[in-house]
């Protein structure tokens, strides 16, 4: 048995190295990305911007109302939390995707834990990835900014101040679900915060707290808090 498996693998790689060399191999899409000197920030050509600072016709609460957070208004402006006005979700729906995010938690410290600079980043509204003001604020880890909430602490706090910009680009692949909605592979998230590696393609095994209970495509949801924190230069990469 051995030896068929063997000569099978012998026979079979030739040919699969001269497909990979082949001149008819399909070539991969090409993707501009943003103006030299790169600014990884900058969205590249085939990214779908959900906020650029000018509205939040993109953008409705929950329960599908107007979405009440504050737009500058004007473009590379930023949307700042409404406290008590409700977490707001992207009107697009989405399955893996790479997802850019900038956001700062408010300059003027306020509260402690999990009262400082409290919002989130839950992708498909099911899976939170953390944002908080851990900068010299101590919390539980898996709770720190930059957490996926509850099931993964970040490698390291790579925080900036509060009230400085920061950013978070996330690679997402979505659970696999059989057809009575149970999980056959985990959900992977990857981020990197300020460019730093602080989740390693983790799995999720289910939404985090406040996430809901759904299988498929779902909108990015931007959470309310209780606190001022600003977001701006949102895209996204279907995947
Ligand atoms: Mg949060």
């Amino acid at each position: 048995m051995l030896s068929l498996t063997l000569a099978f693998l012998i026979a079979a790689a030739p040919l699969h190295h001269a497909s990979a060399t082949s001149a008819d191999e399909p070539r991969v899409p090409i993707v501009a990305p943003g103006p030299a000197p790169v600014d990884p920030a900058a969205p590249p050509s085939d990214a779908i911007v959900l906020f650029d600072g000018t509205s939040l016709e993109g953008w409705t609460h929950l329960d599908g109302q107007p979405a009440r957070w504050i737009p500058d208004g004007h473009a590379g402006g930023a949307m700042t939390c409404k406290p008590g006005s409700g977490s707001i979700v992207t009107r697009q729906v989405f399955g893996d995707a790479q997802i850019h995010v900038e956001f700062a938690t408010p300059s003027v410290v306020d509260g402690e834990g999990q009262g400082r600079g409290n919002s989130g980043v839950y992708i498909q509204n099911r899976y939170e990835v953390q944002v908080l003001d851990s900068f010299e604020n101590n919390t539980y880890p898996m709770g720190q900014c930059g957490a996926i909430y509850l099931q993964h602490a970040p490698l390291v706090n790579a925080c900036r101040r509060p009230g400085e910009w920061q950013t978070y680009d996330i690679v997402f692949r979505a659970p696999i679900f059989d057809e009575s909605g149970n999980v056959t592979a985990p959900g992977r998230i990857t981020v990197l915060h300020n460019g730093i590696l602080i989740q390693d393609h983790v799995p999720i095994t289910a939404p985090t707290g406040g996430g809901d209970r759904g299988t498929g495509d779902g909108p990015i949801h931007l959470q309310d808090h209780g606190n001022t924190v600003k977001f701006r230069n949102i895209w996204v990469r279907p995947l």
